[in-house]
């Protein structure tokens, strides 16, 4: 391990921290995420964005954005609720969410800013990701909510967030995934050949599922709508990434993969974890 002070993610771990539908169950329960994503110009990262949530077995997902990703999304996953925003709209109106997943493929211009103001002005958790994770770069007063805070970046994203040279952060991953937890104040996940998730006061948590078959396009857009679901769950941020990283890993280690194998992969790979615990449901 990169890190003395951290662990590896084990099945177990993962198994006993996912969530499983109880009998009494509905989908409210379950988790209503929002997915705040995509744009004229990025459309592919809103259907991955939300493909990840809905194959994480969200209980509702409710996708909010400009119309040309409305159309991708509505098309290639039709349980999605979806709300088309006017340009400059924030998401107010698009009815009740337990968690919130921001910025894959969003922009960053101002239309783009008010999305993530207003996704960042509600009370519940926020998955930070891409563009969003820009736009709160540029904004750091976004970050100052009570509700927690996941970000999901690689390392040139953290180094615009840390003002640190990406080459840095690349030899220190463990050591810089802790500092921003710490000087940002939000649970941090930080993506590359080894997935890092860090928060205040907890051990640091490595993942080794993954392989670089998961180097392509797109897949990190699927890693967040994962972990999203799994926040609108009702797991804390730091269980929440972790899971969503050793699924991800799990269902991208044999390649060739295409991020919508990875989501299509989402699925067997949690079945594969809660199997190998030995239960039978
Ligand atoms: P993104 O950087 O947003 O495109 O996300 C890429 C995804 O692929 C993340 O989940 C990374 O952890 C994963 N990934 C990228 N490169 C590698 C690698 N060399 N080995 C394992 N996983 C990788
Ligand atoms: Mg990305």
């Amino acid at each position: 391990l990169p890190d003395p002070g951290a662990s590896a993610l084990t099945d177990a771990d993962v198994a006993l921290m996912l969530p499983r539908p109880g009998v009494e169950s509905d989908k409210y329960r379950r988790g209503v995420v929002g997915v705040a994503a995509g744009s004229h110009r990025y459309t592919g990262a809103a259907v991955l964005a939300v493909g990840g949530a809905v194959r994480a077995g969200a209980g509702m997902v409710r996708y909010a954005g400009p119309a040309e990703p409305v159309a991708q999304v509505r098309a290639r996953w039709p349980e999605v609720v979806i709300t088309p925003l006017e340009p400059g709209e924030g998401v107010g109106e698009v009815g009740r969410v337990q968690a919130w997943v921001l910025g894959p493929g969003l922009g960053t211009g101002p239309e783009a800013l008010a999305v993530a103001r207003s996704v960042l002005a509600s009370d519940v958790p926020v998955l930070v990701d891409a563009d969003g994770l820009t736009l709160v770069a540029e904004n750091r007063s976004l970050l100052r909510r009570s509700a927690p805070v996941l970000i999901t970046p690689h390392a040139g994203e953290l180094s615009r967030l840390l003002d640190v040279p990406r080459s840095r952060i690349e030899a220190r991953r463990v050591e810089y995934a802790r500092r921003a937890a710490d000087e940002l104040g939000v649970t941090t996940l930080l993506k590359g050949s080894t997935t890092v998730v860090a928060e205040d006061e907890r051990p640091v948590r490595i993942n080794l599922t993954g392989s670089s078959w998961l180097a392509t396009a797109g897949t990190g857009d699927v890693l967040a709508g994962v972990a999203g679901a799994l926040l609108a769950a009702g797991l804390g941020p730091y269980d929440a990434a972790s899971c969503a990283a050793y699924l991800h890993g799990l269902a991208g280690r044999n390649g060739p993969v295409s991020a919508w194998d990875v989501l299509s992969g989402v699925p067997g790979a949690a079945r594969e974890v809660m199997d190998r615990l030995g239960e039978d449901d």
